[in-house]
């Protein structure tokens, strides 16, 4: 086995969360999981459904997008291997096409400060970034530049990306985003939303340092 084992299994777990959570749809979405001290991306293969992936299935690729073992990689590999080469804090990728937050995405508006849980984003707001076709370079290349320091970011007509240093806080963001995409989409079908004020938010922001076990750097999701 190249891959420790144990990644494999998130990566099962974790697609079929995507499924029960309703995060995504059939084959939608993908997820991977770097480990830099083999210099080995785990990563769903493409349009298979999630609720019949297994460990096997999984496959592996070289942070250059060889493929190593396993099926073959999600069509989205040139945005996970991307990610990786520009944010060296990021050891997980979770791409969702989730109802709410795709929703602001087509509108290609960004989720404001509505409710303090944006603060999981790592900013103030989600913003959008450019449209490009699926599996492309230039998705890749635009969605990356896009994310800059950021934790999520969605891509327009299309879904969200979230990024993160285990999958575990990875896929609580992508979690937390579209409960908030939804309260937002909500409060503007019923009325005019209360934005928190940046400095709002910056406290939001400080009180997530403590927030949690901290066991681990970043927010304790
Ligand atoms: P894959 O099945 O190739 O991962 O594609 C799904 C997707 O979400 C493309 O953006
Ligand atoms: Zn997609």
């Amino acid at each position: 086995m190249t891959m420790r084992e144990s990644y494999l299994l998130l990566l099962c777990d974790y697609g079929r969360r995507l499924i029960t959570d309703r995060l995504t749809t059939g084959t939608g979405g993908n997820l991977s999981i770097y480990d830099r001290g083999r210099n080995l991306i785990a990563i769903t293969p493409s349009g298979k459904a999630y609720e019949q992936l297994t460990p096997d299935e999984i496959s592996i690729i070289s942070p250059k997008g060889k493929h190593i073992d396993g099926q073959s990689p999600s069509s989205e590999w040139p945005l996970h291997t991307a990610v990786y080469l520009e944010r060296p804090d990021i050891n997980a990728i979770v791409h969702t096409h989730s109802r709410f937050a795709t929703t602001f995405a087509i509108l290609r508006q960004p989720i404001p400060a509505c409710h303090y849980l944006i603060a999981v984003s790592g900013s103030s707001q989600v913003r959008v970034a450019p449209y490009a076709t699926f599996g492309s370079d230039e998705l890749a290349q635009q969605t990356v530049a896009s994310l800059e320091k950021d934790n999520c970011i969605l891509m327009a007509n299309h879904g969200l990306l979230a990024v993160g240093t285990d999958i575990h806080k990875t896929y609580n963001i992508a979690l937390y985003i579209e409960e908030v995409a939804e309260l937002y989409y909500y409060a503007r079908a019923i009325g005019t939303p209360a934005l928190l004020t940046g400095k709002e938010m910056d406290a939001a922001h400080e009180r997530f340092k403590t927030y949690g076990s901290k066991s681990s750097s970043g927010i304790d999701l």
